[in-house]
């Protein structure tokens, strides 16, 4: 017999009633949530379908109990279960942030639309395929649609199971686990509606309606709610409800059973008293007891809990006289993680940039494997906006699901989101945000409950100060280091303007000196001159040696001017160059015929080795000529009588800027004085000369004879302005020892050359 209710059957009454259900939670998404997102909608989509699936089904009993009209109600209700199935995987894909939504619905479609082909018998369909499936006696069509319903629904419990397993972070595990359970009361009431009810004692099929519309209402809480209750934690709290109700319903039971024993059904003095001591007794322990049993099954069932006031205690003994950040960040992050029972922790150090609108957020050393790094927040972020108003920590939970967040710049988000943590708690100091703790998950896999959060909050609120000492003494620390850094290099400054301010005075010394021995020695012939005059004779062997004396001094007076002209070219990028495919070997044959008479003179021994196989480079050959005469010159003025000098070559290859390049590099190594490390650069400063200014040797190629401190720079200038680099290698000076230096030129192979290869180039020298 089918109970009556509101003078209709219960079923219908039921079926009725759940469609009314499935409309309210249509409105509840709609204003909690709108339908502007995708999700929203199919959510709302699918709420609609419930209400026509019940309606379907209360018309089908309804209607099917009183008449024999045809069971449309029926054949729409089964279509309507048919079309779910696809849209709850869809649905199941985009709570999971998952893609694929789309094809699902679309298999979907063609999947309602041939199940709807096969029942009004399009094309001859449905002897083509219900003759292979098992005949159902009520409704032909009800194995393909169970078929299709089955396997769309062992899809979408693939796809959770398989999201829930791969997914760490326990509040994002808590909603996938919230989903899965409504997935199963959905499922399972589908399940049961599909049975045939005349098999059971009991009527599954309503059964399954109410089970599908709990389901229903699960999900779209999961869907519209972000804060879900924590599963984990309401079933605890279940289990210690009940154990607790079973023993101290068992306590009063046997308490009655005591009275009734000693009554015997009979109300007697000993009766009442048994009665008046069992609720006295009763009354005094219950209390205890039930805290007692409280207490032990809080230790059984939340082991690892904490006591916050011990654990606030013992952070504020143990941080308070740190003052180095990163003692204060390992420290503070040990014993947090310890006391939560976390493996992932990091004091993370804000830094505002002056005048503009990002933050810098500096990881500290802390706990697991954390990369030090730096990453840049704007201010505008609702993130850093959240933390800066540090009313309470933020979860990674709540970045990745609220919508509050979204607008969050995406890099920011993937930052926090690689980090691996699951809080944030933002430390504070008045109202700017000076720092942030940010904290792994439990090792227990639990969630952070509020008493945590309150008790982070309550820790980050304590480090304030601490860390705002910290901070000063490491400003105070990297200021005193860039003071003394800054220091050595005004003294290393200083030092080179002294020798630099030296080497001019010492210029203008060298310079008058230089050109004042020639210009005597020209003055000295003319008073010779003079002198023959007067005494009326003039001896032709003399004359010679006059002319010879007037023209070397004046050719001397030439060589001083012409390079104080060059280094002035120089100086001004002006110098030019006359480019053609020269043999180095002979542009270095010339520089070093041009001393022969020095060479022998002074016995010195020179070699020219290696370079008659180098390749041409492009070059002016006068300049480059230039170049190593001066540093022959050096060498020779350099290197004791009878010392040797060898001027060798080599061609280089670098491919390091990924296309090869040829160069030739040129030596001139004497086994002379040498040069200190700390001048080996200064020399190539114009006027600088090492040591005081010998002014009585004035031969230009005498052994330490004087110079103008021209022939460095000229040279370097010049190589400059080919492409080319020039340094010297020296063990130091010394004149006993004589370590010898050893000049160095690279230059550019000549390029194939282009069209109107010789011609003026503008040398760049810098
Ligand atoms: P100068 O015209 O006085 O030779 P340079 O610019 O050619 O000036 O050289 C500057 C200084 O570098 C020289 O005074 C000398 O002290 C040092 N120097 C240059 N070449 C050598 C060398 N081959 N061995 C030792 N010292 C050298």
């Amino acid at each position: 017999m089918t109970p009556i209710l509101f003078g209709l059957q219960a079923p219908v009454v039921v079926s009725l009633g759940t469609a009314l259900g499935y409309f309210i939670l249509i409105m509840l998404v709609i204003q909690r949530r709108g339908w502007s997102e995708w999700p929203l909608r199919t959510m709302i989509l699918y709420l609609a379908l419930s209400v026509l699936l019940s309606v379907g089904l209360s018309l089908t009993l309804w209607l099917g109990l009183r008449s024999d009209v045809p069971q449309i109600g029926e054949r729409l209700a089964a279509d309507l279960l048919t079309a779910s199935a696809p849209l709850v995987v869809a649905l199941t894909l985009m709570f999971v942030s998952r893609p694929g939504a789309k094809w699902v619905a679309l298999v979907g479609l063609f999947w309602l639309g041939f199940v709807i082909a096969v029942d009004f018998n399009l094309f001859g369909l449905q002897q083509a395929i219900l003759g292979t499936l098992p005949a159902a006696a009520t409704d032909p069509m009800k194995p393909l649609r169970a078929a299709g319903w089955a396997g769309f629904s062992a899809g979408t419990l693939m796809l959770i199971l398989v999201d829930f397993l791969q997914t760490r972070r326990p509040l994002h595990r808590n909603r996938i686990l919230f989903w899965l359970l409504g997935l199963l009361f959905l499922l399972l009431g589908e399940l049961l509606m599909w049975l045939d009810k005349a098999a059971f004692m009991v009527d599954v099929n309503q059964i399954g309606v109410v089970l599908r519309f709990s389901g229903a209402v699960i999900l779209t809480i999961a869907m519209i709610s972000y804060h879900l209750p924590v599963l984990r934690t309401v079933t605890r709290q279940l289990l210690s409800g009940t154990l607790t109700t079973l023993f101290i319903g068992g306590l009063i039971f046997l308490g009655i059973m005591t009275v009734l024993t000693v009554a015997q059904q009979e109300v007697t003095l000993g009766a009442l008293v048994a009665a008046v001591t069992t609720a006295i007794v009763l009354g005094a322990v219950i209390h205890p007891l039930r805290l007692l049993i409280a207490r032990l099954i809080e230790r059984v069932v939340y082991s690892g809990r904490y006591n916050p006031a011990r654990a606030l205690r013992d952070y504020g003994d143990a941080i308070n006289n740190i003052v180095d950040l990163n003692t204060l960040s390992t420290v503070a992050v040990g014993i947090i993680a310890e006391a939560l029972d976390v493996r992932r922790g990091s004091l993370m150090l804000i830094n505002q940039r002056e005048s503009q609108p990002v933050i810098d957020v500096v990881i500290m050393e802390g706990m697991g494997a954390l990369t030090l790094q730096v990453a840049e927040f704007s201010q505008t972020s609702p993130i850093v906006h959240y933390l800066t108003e540090g009313a309470k920590p933020l979860t990674q939970y709540e970045i990745d699901i609220l919508p509050e967040y979204r607008p969050a710049p995406i890099p920011e988000r993937y930052w926090l989101h690689s980090l691996e943590m699951e809080v944030y708690v933002p430390i504070r100091d008045k109202e700017n945000l000076v720092g942030i703790f940010a904290f792994g998950r439990k090792e227990s896999g639990e969630p952070y409950s509020t008493q945590d959060l309150d008790v982070l909050m309550t820790v980050a609120n304590q480090t304030t100060v601490v860390l705002q000492n910290a901070r000063l003494v490491s400003d105070l620390r990297t200021a005193n280091t860039s003071i003394t850094q800054l220091n050595a290099e005004l003294t290393e400054s200083n030092r080179r303007l002294e020798k630099l301010d030296k080497a001019k005075t010492d210029f203008i010394e060298i310079a008058s000196h230089e050109l004042r021995t020639p210009l005597t020695q020209v003055r000295g012939y003319s008073d010779i001159l003079a002198d023959m005059v007067q005494q009326g004779g003039f001896v032709a062997a003399h004359m010679n040696q006059i002319s010879q004396g007037i023209t070397r001094a004046s050719v001397r007076l030439e060589q001083i001017i012409s390079a104080m002209l060059d280094v002035s070219r120089i100086d001004a990028q002006a110098l030019d160059i006359r480019t053609a495919a020269i043999s180095v070997a002979a542009a270095v044959k010339m520089a070093v015929d041009n001393y022969k008479e020095a060479i022998r003179d002074r016995k010195m021994n020179v070699q020219v080795v290696d370079l008659d196989g180098l390749p041409p480079v492009q070059g002016d050959l006068q300049r480059l000529c230039q170049a190593f005469g001066n540093l022959m010159g050096n060498a020779i003025k350099f290197t004791p009588d009878g010392g040797n000098i060898i001027v060798s070559g080599r061609t280089l290859e670098d491919s390091s800027n990924g296309r090869s390049q040829r160069f030739v590099e040129v030596m001139f190594a004497d086994m002379g004085i040498g040069i200190d490390a700390a001048d080996q650069k200064l020399i190539f400063e114009k006027f600088y000369r090492v040591g005081t200014v010998e002014l009585h040797s004035t031969g230009t190629t005498k052994f330490k004879g004087a110079g103008p401190g021209l022939g460095l720079p000229i040279a370097k200038g010049v190589i400059q302005a080919h492409g080319g680099k020039i340094w010297v290698e020296s063990a130091g000076h010394d004149e006993t020892r004589l370590p010898g230096s050893t000049f160095h030129i690279v230059l550019p192979v000549a390029m194939p050359p282009a069209s109107g290869s010789t011609g003026p180039l503008r040398g760049k020298v810098s």
